[in-house]
């Protein structure tokens, strides 16, 4: 078997062209562009190219974006200042502070601080708890975009069992709700599993979410899964690669994500529909 593979390049330029469309549309009849506050504490690089990727595509499909690099020794205090005043500014719809955070601010905090309504991340309490509940609002962008691939192939939720490795706040866990709204049985495993391979094994669906290059076996996939990996590694040659060992995994999956051009560009992708969807959001109140 050779997987077919998952194109996420391709469908993010779709979903943002979609959006574009919609935004236009907007302000040809009278309504403002949407707008995403971004926020950077620090000068971590791998953190200002996200941002400065975010930003564009903001840019291509006209969404306002406001720019607020902050200094990394700035106090807890006056980042929740700032996003107080983006909470009332009625012209910004989705406020991103991108993380990791400098070690002497808690993003707990902050995250809580922001407008769940404006809370185009998905990581706020309450939208995590409106997920748990079965009623989503603003859905984190990673597992949601995995969702967004599923769909697109027309996968069937309802009789597979989905094993995630991986269990953090902002995709492991997250991914495991979204799976579960959908019908899917859902085993979660992380570092303290005993036995990966026995519970990939079993997957008709891995989405793997850990940041270690072949963690996951491709001999331990079973014939005719469908293999998501989320994760991204940067090897010294400066190539990236995912967790799953892809050329064995592509030889039993019937269908796989590459890394790059798999998971990513639609996280970017869902957070341009977040941020859109904030916007509508705002106007129906
Ligand atoms: P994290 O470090 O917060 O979480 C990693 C998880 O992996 C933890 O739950 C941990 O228990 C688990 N884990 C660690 N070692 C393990 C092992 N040996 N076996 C099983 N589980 C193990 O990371 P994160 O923020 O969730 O990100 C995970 C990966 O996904 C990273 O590579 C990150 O770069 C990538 N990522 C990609 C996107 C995207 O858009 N493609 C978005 C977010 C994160």
């Amino acid at each position: 078997m050779t997987a077919q593979i998952i194109d996420g390049k391709a469908l993010a330029a779709d979903i943002r062209k979609d959006v574009a469309t919609e935004i236009a549309d907007r302000k040809q009849r009278g309504l403002r562009a949407p707008g995403l506050a971004v926020i950077l504490v620090g000068d971590d690089a791998a953190s200002e190219v996200y941002v400065r990727n975010k930003r564009q595509a903001c840019e291509e499909v006209g969404i306002l974006s406001a720019y607020h690099p902050l200094p990394a020794s700035i106090s807890e205090a006056e980042v929740k200042t700032l996003i107080e005043r983006l909470n009332e500014d009625r012209t910004v719809d989705g406020i991103l502070l991108q993380l990791p955070l400098p070690d002497h601010i808690n993003s707990d905090t902050l995250i809580e601080t922001i407008h769940p309504e404006k809370d185009v991340d998905g990581f706020h309490p309450y939208n995590l708890g409106r997920l748990a509940q079965r009623r989503p609002l603003l859905r984190p962008c990673t597992p949601l975009g995995v969702m967004t691939l599923l769909d697109n192939i027309q996968f069937q939720y309802k009789d597979k069992h989905a094993v995630i490795i991986g269990a953090s706040n902002i995709v492991g866990r997250p991914m495991a709700l979204e799976l579960l709204l959908a019908g899917s049985t859902v085993t979660v495993c992380h570092r303290f599993t005993k036995n990966l391979a026995e519970f990939v094994k079993q997957a008709d669906l891995v989405v793997s979410a850990v940041g270690k290059p072949e963690l996951i076996k491709g001999d331990w996939i079973k014939l005719g899964a469908t293999v998501i990996d989320v994760g991204i590694y940067r090897l010294k040659d400066g190539t990236l690669t995912g967790d799953v060992e892809y050329k064995i995994a592509s030889e039993r999956a019937a269908w796989i994500t590459p890394v790059p051009g798999g998971v990513g560009p639609m996280t970017v992708a869902t957070l341009l529909k977040n941020t859109l969807s904030a916007a509508l959001l705002k106007d129906s109140v």
